[in-house]
């Protein structure tokens, strides 16, 4: 089968390495993919965001089956282009996909369909999010309607804060352009997981429970990022929480979907908080989260691309997915200055050595490859990513890989599954 990756970070090259292992796949595309990838898969130049040039490649390559990485080619409704030209493709519609690219969307439907969420209040501007604070406690989350890559959600600690950040993602000021509808919400207090389904439009198979670290600094602190590293352990939702998890959760949201007129087909990303109330919805994604990936797909035995075709031919079942019971740890290695500003074109030393270690692999995200030497080519460069038995020697592993990899300006997180590691002991 030829299959054809579109994305280029990190999330991508774990998906082209898992697929390369499938028997099945006998030509493996990535568009625009990254030094790495390109090591991999065939590499296709273009701009994932542009609808014209992945239907331009598909239409050159024709293959069996696309795989869509990241939510904007979703949200602009790239699987309703390849579909009605009849070309089978992985990932929700562009309605179903509305459960990332619009919180408004996503809270009003989770309140129709009695989904554990956050109170919130939809407002259309500063007056009535002013007159809506009202309902509120402080502190109190402001969130942009809409995708704004992890920076449209603001914690605001005073109400006039809150009302501010408000007005500014309404006037544009914020986030470069104006939005229409900003959500406040309840601030929920507790741990926070992430909980991937895959569905067919009407069941759905978990995946195992991973936790990433957004922020840039150890101990959770400074900008928000793209993600600084992950981990995944079976503790983080024992069976019977993951069953909690399908039956009020995933289950309920597949149901609605279909109920409305929008089946969801494609991976189901619930980003959760675990309350003293219960788990609660911060966010849906419509795919694969980053680094999350990276640490799930490491723990994956079973063949990846029968549970993808399973999704887009409505043939998921419970088995469609073998786990590994070992834990998974993905470092992050960025560019110093990220997610400010940094400078690319570091020649990347170690990758070799780094790569022989067993049980090891490292997964590029932002490289390029010129004379068969990497460079870095963006903010998250590298997810070193590491399995083990216990989740204490697959980070040590994660971190030892990490210690043989150079480059001017390297910053990663030196804490990443430490939280884990504090409440298992
Ligand atoms: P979101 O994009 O909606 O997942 O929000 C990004 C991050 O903001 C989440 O991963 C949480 O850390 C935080 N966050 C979002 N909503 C809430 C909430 N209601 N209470 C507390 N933290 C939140």
């Amino acid at each position: 089968m030829k299959v054809l990756v579109i994305g280029s970070g990190g999330r991508e090259h774990a998906l082209v390495w898992k697929l390369r292992q499938s028997s099945r796949v006998s030509q493996l595309y990535c568009l625009p993919g990254n030094g790495g990838v390109c090591d991999e898969a065939t590499c296709l130049p273009g701009d994932p965001k542009n609808l014209e040039a992945l239907l331009s490649a598909a239409h050159q390559i024709q293959p069996d089956l696309t795989v869509v990485g990241p939510e904007l080619p979703l949200s602009l409704g790239v699987v309703d282009e390849f579909v009605r030209r009849g070309l089978k493709i992985f990932g929700p519609t562009q309605a179903a996909a509305q459960l990332e690219s619009s919180k408004s969307f996503a809270k009003e439907f989770m309140q129709r369909h009695n989904i554990p969420t956050a109170h919130y209040a939809v407002c259309t501007s500063e007056e009535e999010a002013r007159r809506s604070l009202g309902l509120f406690s402080t502190p109190v989350v402001v969130k942009a309607d809409g995708l704004a890559a992890g920076k449209g959600v603001v914690i605001a600690q005073t109400k006039e804060e809150a009302a501010t950040t408000a007005g500014g993602m309404f006037s544009g000021k914020l986030l470069g352009s104006p939005v229409g509808r900003v959500v406040l919400e309840e601030f929920l207090q507790g741990d926070e997981i992430s909980f991937l389904v895959l569905s067919d439009g009407e069941r759905v198979a978990p995946l195992v429970a991973s936790q990433d670290h957004k922020r840039v600094g150890e101990g959770d602190t400074g900008a928000n990022t793209g993600g600084m590293g992950a981990y995944s352990i079976d503790t983080l939702a024992d069976p019977a929480m993951v069953e909690w998890l399908l039956n009020h959760i995933a289950r309920p949201v597949v149901a609605g979907m279909k109920a409305e007129g929008h089946p969801y087909r494609g991976i189901l990303y619930c980003g959760l908080m675990m309350t003293a109330r219960g788990p609660m919805v911060l966010e849906f994604n419509c795919r694969f989260g980053d680094p999350e990936t990276q640490a799930v797909l490491m723990r994956l035995e079973s063949d990846l691309l029968e549970a993808l075709e399973a999704a887009v031919e409505g043939r998921v079942s419970d088995g469609i997915f073998r786990w590994s019971a070992d834990a998974s740890c993905c470092v992050v290695i960025a560019s110093g200055g990220y997610p400010g500003g940094f400078v690319s074109g570091k020649l990347i030393g170690g990758l070799e050595r780094a790569s022989e270690m067993s049980n090891v692999k490292v997964f590029h995200a932002g490289t390029s490859k010129r004379d068969g030497k990497f460079y870095t080519s963006g903010g998250r460069v590298l997810g070193v990513t590491a399995r083990a038995r216990r989740l204490q020697e697959a980070i040590s592993r994660a971190y030892e890989a990490v210690d043989l990899i150079s480059f001017e300006d390297m910053y990663y997180r030196k804490d990443i599954g430490a939280r884990a590691l504090k409440t298992q002991s």
